[in-house]
């Protein structure tokens, strides 16, 4: 098991048991060895009295000194102890291991024992004899005969035997602590694994939640701390568990918010540091917003007004708006307002709110053109109208042929109005958006013949041929037979106004796999390339005095346009100029068969 704290336990607990141990050996060790030797000292001191009482009562009635060995020989050799005399100057005279004893053997201070008996009284030593090469403990006490120190009485003991039955103790001693310091150590090992078991479990599962495994928990059976630590462990994890969801939630909610609002959105921290961008900011701002996180605003969108903005609303702590205009093709026009962001620490960044209102500045530039358009429209017979209204007034006199010829202008200019009228009415209704038309499976020739037959009496006026050329079968298509007629005779207006006197206006309807068209073909004078995508534009007019003499409102071909939107499909222009122009409305074939009877118009 790789646990620190397990080593740290159980290096301690091993410290402690040696310790114990070690003292307690040591203390046992000790005692013992002090005990032999005072068991020793008792069997030496009973041996010194009894032999000090021998050697008096031997000397005082005057026997010999080989009589006083001879005894003690006997004694000492029963006794197991050797036993020697020493004169008053501390010299040997009797010795119970030697038979006759050399009056110089050895000198005096070799005998540290004899020499303090001599000078007090009894004197315990242990050293090496030197006679005997091994170690001795030596008992003397001093030897009085007829009230006068007359020697010393010396007896002593070999050590070595006592040494080997002290050796052989301490090695059982030894051998015993070592068992049990083994076992103590064993069950010490057990025993930090039990305590460090939950702690380490504890720790594995921390590491776990702090990875985010909030399911994690420890097993909690026993009662004591590390039981109760266990489960308020548990309990702690629960709650994480509860916040840290509450907060995700919380976040995803509110990452969702962002996600799915139309505006962008940029929350900066008071460094001007990105902390969130939404996709529609990201797409405004032509950044990535999963990279841009705490990054500084301004190195992202090198946009000198974006963080002008930002700092400005930190500085004011006010709602700051501001309109810019990014340089691309097309130019985008952008609205940034961005308020401060107030926490309970006081200021901590700003948001950005961010709008793309190209389209809306675009809309209303075309509104604001459209009015004037339409009131510079208006203006025209209206001060035609009011002029000629003003000269009758003014002449009451005047003869009844020039008032019939002024009233045939007035009539002239109220049918110009009520053109225009008509054909902003038109455009209004098939504007996109506007549009209440309901598309449904028709034949397209149906519109084609009816808007022939309408303009019939125009051509014939002007002398122009209409030839008309209709597939067999019928076309459809998803569309509204009035709006489409509409459509197709004022393409058809237009070319029969255009066209040469004399000249030949063709009428086509064709399709291919997927699409119907509809071409309308005159050999009038064609467009300059120019003008031919602006063409489809409410008021575009080529020329516009002679669209004005023809009678046109400039209208015509935006409500084609829109007409053909309607119904999924587009307008376009063929020209070249002096040669003649093809108008074509193409539009999607209806995927149902038609409800009801096609209707033929002859
Ligand atoms: P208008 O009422 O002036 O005809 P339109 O929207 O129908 O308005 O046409 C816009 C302009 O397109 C016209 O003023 C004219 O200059 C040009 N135009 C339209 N049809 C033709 C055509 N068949 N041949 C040449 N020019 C045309």
């Amino acid at each position: 098991m790789n646990s620190r704290f397990l080593w740290k336990l159980f290096a301690g607990y091993a410290f402690l048991i040696l310790l114990a141990t070690g003292l307690v050996g040591g203390l046992v060790g000790r005692s013992i060895s002090s005990a032999t030797l005072s068991e020793t000292d008792v069997r030496l001191q009973s041996v010194a009295v009894l032999s000090r009482a021998l050697a008096v009562d031997a000397l005082e009635s005057g026997g010999s000194a080989d009589e006083l060995g001879s005894l003690l020989r006997s004694v000492g050799a029963s006794l197991d102890a050797r036993i020697t005399l020493f004169d008053a100057d501390g010299a040997p005279f009797v010795d119970s291991q030697l038979e006759a004893v050399a009056p110089t053997a050895g000198p005096r201070t070799q005998r540290p024992e004899v020499t303090g008996a001599l000078a007090s009284e009894r004197t315990v030593v242990t050293r090496w004899s030197a006679s005997e090469g091994r170690r001795l403990r030596f008992l003397a006490l001093p030897l009085e005969v007829d009230g006068r120190r007359a020697g010393v009485v010396r007896v002593s003991l070999p050590l070595d035997a006592l040494d080997a039955r002290l050796d052989e103790l301490k090695e059982a001693l030894f051998v015993g602590t070592s068992v049990a310091i083994l076992v103590a150590l064993g069950l010490g090992y057990l025993y930090a694994r039990r305590v460090t078991r939950p702690l380490l479990e504890m720790a594995d599962a921390a590491t776990d939640i702090a990875a985010g495994a909030f399911d994690r928990r420890v097993e909690s059976a026993s009662n004591d701390e590390l039981g109760r630590l266990a489960r308020a462990f548990n309990s702690m994890s629960r709650e994480l568990r509860s916040s840290v969801e509450a907060m995700l939630s919380d976040r995803n909610k509110l990452s969702a918010i962002l996600a799915s609002m139309v505006e962008g959105v940029v929350a900066v921290d008071r460094d001007e540091r990105v902390v969130h961008m939404n996709a529609v900011a990201g797409r405004l701002l032509k950044v990535d917003p999963r990279r841009v996180s705490s990054h500084p605003i301004w190195e992202i969108t090198r946009i000198h007004e974006v963080s002008q903005v930002l700092s400005e609303s930190m500085e004011r702590r006010a709602l700051v708006e501001r309109e810019i205009r990014l340089a691309g093709s097309p130019d985008r026009i952008l609205r940034l307002a961005s308020s401060p962001l107030e926490t309970e620490q006081g200021l901590s960044g700003a948001v950005l709110m961010l709008d793309d209102v190209t389209q809306l500045r675009h809309l209303e530039t075309m509104r604001r053109d459209f009015v004037a358009n339409v009131s510079h429209e208006l203006k025209t017979p209206i001060t035609a109208i009011r002029g000629l209204a003003e000269t009758l007034i003014d002449d009451p006199d005047v003869d009844g042929e020039t008032r019939g010829r002024f009233l045939g202008r007035v009539l002239v200019q109220v049918e110009r109005m009520a053109d225009l009228v008509n054909d902003l009415l038109s455009l209004a209704r098939f504007e996109s958006g506007a549009s209440d038309l309901e598309p449904s499976p028709m034949d397209l020739r149906l519109p084609v013949r009816l808007s022939v037959r309408g303009l019939t009496t125009a051509s014939e006026t002007k002398g122009v041929q209409l030839h008309i050329d209709l597939p067999a079968e019928p076309v459809l298509v998803d569309g509204e037979e009035e709006a489409l007629r509409q459509a197709v005779s004022n393409l058809l207006d237009n070319a029969i106004k255009y066209a040469p006197a004399h000249s030949a206006v063709e009428v086509r309807v064709l399709r291919d796999a997927t699409h119907a068209m509809v071409e309308v073909e005159d050999h009038g004078p064609g467009i300059e390339p120019v003008h031919q995508a602006r063409l489809f534009e409410r008021f575009y007019r080529v020329d516009k005095a002679r669209s004005r003499e023809l009678g046109g409102t400039g209208l015509g071909l935006a409500i084609v346009k829109h007409i053909a939107l309607a119904f999924g499909g587009e307008v376009s222009v063929d020209s070249q100029p002096g040669r003649g122009s093809i108008f074509r409305i193409r539009m999607p074939l209806a995927v149902e068969e038609p409800t009801g009877a096609v209707a033929h118009v002859g």
